[in-house]
This record gives C-alpha cells, structure tokens and sequence, in this order.
C-alpha cells in the first residue's frame, strides 16, 4: 500500500528552495566568483579587485567602481529571479553577463553575504544589506564612495554537505584564477586584481593607452610575451557569424588543452563543439597528445545562440552548429597555412 505521507505533496519554503537552486549556480568558490565578477562587469566598473582567503571558503571579496545600487535595489537585488536586465518579454535578446537574477539569492542562501554599494549619480549615501543563510537583515548606511563591495564568507555554511565537495585552498583559488582570467580576455580595457588581502597574485593592468591591439596586449599580460610573438591572428566573418582571436603556433603547444580560451557573444565557454573544431584544425600540425595555446572570441547574433542550457551557462547550444565548425576549422586552418608559406619561404630566401 501506498505510505501515508506519499499523499502529501507540499510548496516548498522559499529558503529551502533557494538552497536547492544555490547548489546549481554556486558549485563553488569560483563559480561565486564568476557571478560577483560579471555582476561588476555588467555595472560598467573600470577596476575589479578580488580577494580570497583560504580559496574562498573563508572569505571572498569583490569590490568594483561600477554604477551601484541604491538601498531600494540592494533590497531587489538579493531576491530570486530579480533582475535589472532581463525583461519578462524579451529571453532572446541577452546582452549583459548575468541574467537569471539568482546569484546574489543564491549565495545569500547558502554564506554569510554582505553588500555595500552607492548609487551613481545620487545624492544618498552608500548602503549596506546583509543575507545570512537566507535571512535577510534590514539594510543600513555605510561609508563607502563609490561603487560595490561584496563579501561572502562561510561559502556554504548554511550546506554542510556541500562544503565536503570543496577541495584544497590551492586547487579552488586555481579554479577561481583561470575564470578571472577568462574574463580579463574578454573584457581588456577594465583592470582586475586579485590576491589573497596581503599580496597580489593576478594583475591585468588597464591596455589601450598604447594604441596597440587592445585584444593582443591583454592576451600577452596573461599568456605571456611568448604566446604574443608565436601566434597568428584570426579574423573571419561568415553569414553574420565573426571570429576573431589570436591562435598559438603549433611549434607553441602544450601537453593539455588548459590553455585554450574560447568565447561567445563575450563569455567565457567550455563547449565541445568548439574544441572539436579547434582540434580539428590543428590535426594536420600536432601530434595527438599536443595541444595548441589560443583565444578566440566568436560573435554570433544573440538569436543564433542560447546561452539558456545551464546555470552555471558556460554551454551554449548553437542552431546551426555545423556553421560554426565550420568557421572555425576554415580559419584556423588559413591561418596556419599562410604561417607556413611564410616560414618556409623564409628558409627558402
Ligand atoms: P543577474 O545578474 O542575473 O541580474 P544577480 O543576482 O547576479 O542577477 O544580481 C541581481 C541584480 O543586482 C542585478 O540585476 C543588478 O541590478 C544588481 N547588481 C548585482 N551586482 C551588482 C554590482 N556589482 N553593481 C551594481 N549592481 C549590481
Ligand atoms: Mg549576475
């Protein structure tokens, strides 16, 4: 027979669904980052400072010069589904980072948020609002000039069974610094730090006073002077599909794929469709176990691509996925093979 409790089918609390919906967004301290550091993005600050202690799970601290949020939208901003940036009309059109408005509801459901913030161009006073496992405190004044300062401490504290899965310091901070330097790719012309409160560990100081390659100088201050002098410029345009980047020689590759930085529409993916491109471009060039060291930026319109498929939204789905294989392997191999003529012409003459 059937349990009597079987029958019972109940709502669930609104904090016990934000704990479920945590664990899909935040899996861990980088992923918390990636969300605070793109909310910053998303807010046009020029400078983003990261802290973390103990690989996060102590203390992670992002402060950005960006527009800020007045006490109203503080109290807005850490609710579930709340969003300056989506309407309820328009899924299609996504142009900013974030979307889904859950990372701050999710991380205040399971750490210890605190948020200071002062509105641009207002005349009040910074605020501060405070989420606690869920529980949210009445928001208050704070001294703060400009900007956002986020801290989340305890990361999953309200979760014990998710703290279990968190591995060393060393391994998450690992984590958190390869998605900060994604998105210093992405985004060249803003400066970003991070450290562990004493020291810096990452810096991408701000490019373009130069006049150079805006792309190409940040690539160098992250992949290194090296990568700058062994790689070749990729530059394609097919049926409104762009690809632009930079792509390592296959004299300049390396023995995992670690080092391949693929973007679409600005975000940092890790999608096999386009590492099977990338892989099959160099096939001809490297042996099996090499891999080559490169940063492409894809840009397609915002219709062609959903960035819907995950939470976490590094897949994307694309509608015509053979378009975009194609593209790839196409221009990669161009530029591989004109990076030959030149070479062997050189030896030649
Ligand atoms: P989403 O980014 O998907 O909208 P979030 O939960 O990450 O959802 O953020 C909710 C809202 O809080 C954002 O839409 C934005 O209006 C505001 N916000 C978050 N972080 C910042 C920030 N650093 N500066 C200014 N506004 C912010
Ligand atoms: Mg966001």
């Amino acid at each position: 027979s059937i349990p009597k409790q079987a029958g019972i089918i109940r709502k669930l609390s609104e904090r016990t669904i934000n704990r479920i919906a945590a664990g899909e967004v935040v899996e861990r301290p980088a992923s918390a980052i990636k969300e605070l550091v793109e909310n910053a993005i998303d807010a046009e600050a020029t400078q983003i400072d990261i802290v973390m202690r103990d690989g996060g799970k102590e203390l992670i601290q992002i402060t950005d010069n960006g527009r800020g949020m007045s006490p109203e939208e503080l109290i807005l901003a850490v609710e579930r589904h709340a969003t300056s940036k989506l309407s309820d009309e328009n899924l299609v059109e996504i142009h900013s980072l974030g979307f889904r408005g859950e990372a701050l509801a999710s991380i205040g459901a399971v750490a210890r948020l605190s948020i200071k913030s002062k509105a641009r161009d207002s005349k009040s006073s910074a605020w501060q609002i405070v989420v606690e496992g869920g529980q949210r405190v009445e928001p208050e004044p704070a001294a703060l000039t400009e900007g956002t300062v986020i801290e989340v401490r305890d990361l999953f504290y309200a979760v014990p069974a998710r703290l279990k899965f968190l591995k060393t310091a060393r391994t998450e901070y690992g984590q958190a610094a390869d998605i900060i330097k994604r998105l210093a790719m992405a985004h060249p012309t803003i400066a970003f730090t991070l450290g562990d409160g004493n020291r810096t560990t990452f810096r991408a100081t701000p490019v373009g006073a130069l006049g150079g390659d805006v792309r190409l100088e940040r690539l160098g201050t992250i992949l290194g002077r090296q990568f700058q002098e062994n790689a070749f410029e990729v530059d394609a345009e097919r049926e409104g599909l762009k690809l632009k980047g930079f792509a390592g020689l296959p004299t300049y590759s390396r023995g995992n794929g670690m080092q391949q930085y693929l973007f679409v529409n600005g975000r940092p993916v890790k999608d096999k469709l386009l590492t099977g491109a990338v892989r099959g471009a160099y096939r001809d060039y490297l042996a099996r176990d090499r891999h080559p060291v490169l940063a492409l930026f894809l840009d397609v319109p915002t219709d062609f691509v959903d960035v819907n498929v995950h939470p976490a939204k590094s897949e994307v789905r694309f509608r015509e996925p053979g378009l975009v294989r194609g593209l790839i392997v196409s221009s990669l191999r161009h530029g591989l093979q004109a990076m030959g003529h030149r070479a062997s012409t050189t030896v030649a003459g």
